[in-house]
């Protein structure tokens, strides 16, 4: 579990972090969602004691992160994945790792394995790790104190489709075990794909601190995806009652405004077939988007990104 109180972090005349509170729970997976700029990186150096709290407080399982005995054994993270130094093995930085806080050596081979990195690539030199296998590294340095809570900042950067599939299974199967797994990513369609609850901040201030559900259903405007022999005519008809249509990346109708038993009725009143009738809520990425644009807090964060 990770509890932020009143969390605060100001550089100079910069309020980073503003008053932010929020409990990362235990055995699921929650994103933290903002744009650029908003303070998720920082919020998470602070968390792991690599930067001061200004103000309020951040525990780490009841504890500040100075507090822990053996910091590795409670939470494991992945902040910058190039952070191994490039002239040591991969073996050689985990085996580091281990001695230096306690862990037996044989756990080296534990998360190597678990992160699919063969011995003999562990072996050699990071400096030759493609991003990918980095990436992997950079996970097994997290898992190897068996943490109860993880923390992972845009883990999936960078990665091929197979990367980013294994690291949403590792992330669900972590959780599945009770782990806190705490996660950022730009990429929106993984998100929803991966966490079941939600921390959304903009300009350091928390917005949403909800359910994946929860924040899409009451954010999200519901439409129906139709499909009919006769597109044209019935396109011409839901305009003609205010509906908002346009084609969906499958080649159906996406209909904004009537629900689905208004054009069901209406295409059965002039006797147009329908091959599709399905309600559908928006996804993560459509959501987040009309909240960046509605919202003042992200707007006013956005436009400072654009000026810069
Ligand atoms: P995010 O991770 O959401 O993109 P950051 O936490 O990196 O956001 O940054 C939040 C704000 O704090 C930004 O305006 C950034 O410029 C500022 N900031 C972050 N780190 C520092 C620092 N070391 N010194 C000064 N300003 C910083």
């Amino acid at each position: 579990m990770i509890e932020a109180t009143e969390l605060t972090k100001r550089y100079g005349e910069r309020t980073a972090v503003d008053r932010l509170s929020f409990t990362v729970r235990p055995g699921r997976v929650t994103g933290f969602l903002g744009p650029n700029g908003a303070g998720k990186s920082t919020t998470m150096r602070l968390i792991l004691g690599l930067d001061a709290a200004s103000g309020g407080r951040v525990t780490v399982g009841g504890k500040a992160y100075r507090d822990l005995p053996v910091p590795l054994r409670a939470v494991g993270s992945l902040l910058d994945a190039k952070g191994v130094h490039g002239g040591r093995s991969a073996y050689h930085h985990l085996a580091g790792l281990a001695a230096s806080n306690g862990i037996p050596r044989r756990r080296v081979d534990e998360v190597l394995d678990l992160v699919g990195l063969p011995a003999a690539t562990a072996r050699g030199r990071a400096k030759g790790f493609s991003l990918g296998m980095g990436q992997r590294l950079g996970i097994a340095a997290a898992l190897i104190g068996d943490p109860e809570v993880l923390i992972l900042d845009e883990p999936v950067n960078g990665l091929d489709t197979e990367g980013i599939r294994w690291i949403r299974e590792l992330m669900k199967s972590l959780a599945a075990e009770g782990r806190t797994v705490f996660l950022s990513s730009h990429l929106m369609s993984e998100m929803e794909l991966t966490a079941d609850h939600l921390i959304v901040i903009g300009r350091g201030r928390l917005i949403a601190d909800t359910t994946m559900r929860d924040f899409i259903e009451t954010n999200s405007r519901a439409h129906t995806l139709v499909r009919t022999p006769e597109p044209e005519k019935l396109r011409a008809l839901l305009e003609s009652v205010g509906a908002q249509v346009r084609l969906d990346a499958t080649g159906g109708w996406r209909v904004d405004g009537p629900d689905a038993a208004t054009i069901g009725n209406l295409a059965r009143d002039h006797g147009l077939a329908l091959h599709e009738l399905t309600s559908t809520h928006s996804s993560l990425e459509e959501v987040y988007t009309a909240l960046s644009q509605s919202s003042v807090e992200y707007r006013t964060e956005n436009q400072k990104e654009a000026a810069r």
